[in-house]
């Protein structure tokens, strides 16, 4: 039975991307070797490297000025490493709490400088951006979680600062177009939007570093990484091929405009049902910020709960279960999921309210 993937992360991927990635663990590129067992240092893997750069430039129109690496450690580790890199512990960074993972990047910052929270929706269970709050320009940088995984919230809008913008965009990273030059430093893991677990997209602005008196370990120094061209030490060659073939896809498709399209499209099939259906409700206080990649909605009963996670999983929906801190239902409908799959979740929807209405 086909399965309808709507699993937070690791996520879905294209089919293609995925049946490629498969066939050059066999052999890559009619070379009689499997792209697991190359070195990152090959003529094989270094034009990969390369065209997953070059794709990350194009996508994002930004020039030299930037540096674009792929790493390891997760998202998680652009947590500590982002504050270790830009600010000194005198120096202020501006954070806004709106999830369980800008809390921990919270978290993580504090022990490099001085942190303020500008705004926080943690006492709403994070059910809203936070959007009056004004940023003054005494710190180093603001910090932002564009697309919030768990609560279901996106950024569709940003707020007016001069200060370099941080932004852990993990969970919509090439979702949409952005003004790209807004940010100093993005981060992203590839699991729910890239590509497998196992490599970090960071893109950095080469002015903002370097300017920190702490001796910062070679491996958590961005300057390192850039110099060596993401090849410092291993990197994590195959997770970087498969985000490679996925870049391929997003810019085969249209590129970034023609994935915003269709990722509204999607969002709104969804968000149009849980509205209209009476046995189900979304969890995101203010329509303008629900998000286009994680869609949270609660069942009117717990009984419509448990019965409805049956339905879903009898009709091939996988992994719709919502995150612990919010209950209920969570589909994940990031880039490579179609219409087609929406559509088996929205007949489900339909099909339970007849029957159990
Ligand atoms: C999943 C996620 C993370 C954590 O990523 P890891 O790669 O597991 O460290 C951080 N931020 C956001 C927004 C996420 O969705």
């Amino acid at each position: 039975m086909k399965k309808h993937n709507f699993s937070p992360g690791p996520a879905i991927l294209p089919a293609e991307v995925m049946e490629q990635a498969a066939q050059a663990c066999v052999e890559f590129n009619n070379s009689g070797l499997s792209i697991l067992e190359i070195s990152h240092r090959s003529a094989l893997f270094t034009p990969v490297l390369a065209e997953a750069e070059e794709l990350v430039r194009e996508m994002t129109g930004l020039g030299d000025e930037y540096g674009v690496i792929f790493l390891s450690g997760g998202a998680s580790t652009q947590f500590f490493m982002a504050p270790m890199n830009l600010i000194d512990p005198e120096d202020t960074a501006l954070y806004v709490d709106t999830g369980a993972w800008s809390s921990k990047a919270i978290k993580e910052a504090k022990a490099f400088g001085k942190v303020e929270v500008l705004a926080s929706s943690k006492a709403d269970n994070y059910n809203y951006i936070p959007k009056d709050y004004s940023v003054s320009n005494h710190a180093k940088y603001l910090h932002i979680t564009s697309n919030n995984t768990i609560f279901g919230t996106q950024q569709h809008w940003w707020p007016q600062t001069s200060l370099p913008i941080v932004a852990d965009m993990s969970s919509d990273m090439f979702s949409r177009p952005l003004d790209w030059d807004r940010f100093g430093l993005i981060y992203a893991g590839a699991q729910k939007n890239l590509g497998p677990a196992g490599v970090t997209l960071v893109i950095v602005r080469k002015d903002l570093l370097g300017t920190v008196q702490r001796h910062l370990p070679s491996m958590l120094d961005y300057r390192l990484h850039i110099e060596n061209e993401s090849t410092y030490n291993t990197p994590p060659v195959f997770p970087i091929y498969v985000m490679m073939l996925t870049l391929r896809w997003i810019k085969a498709n249209g590129g970034l405009n023609a994935m915003e399209a269709h990722n509204r499209k999607k969002a709104a099939l969804l968000y149009n049902e849980i509205d209209r259906n009476p046995l189900f409700a979304g969890t995101v206080k203010h329509e303008e910020d629900r998000s286009l990649m994680n869609v949270t909605f609660v069942g009117a009963s717990e009984e419509v709960d448990s019965l409805f996670l049956k339905a879903a999983k009898e009709a091939g929906c996988v992994d719709i279960k919502g995150h612990r801190s919010v209950g209920g239902f969570r589909a994940s409908i990031y880039n490579a999921m179609s219409e087609e799959s929406i559509q088996v979740l929205v007949d489900v929807m339909q099909d339970f309210a007849r029957k159990h209405g």
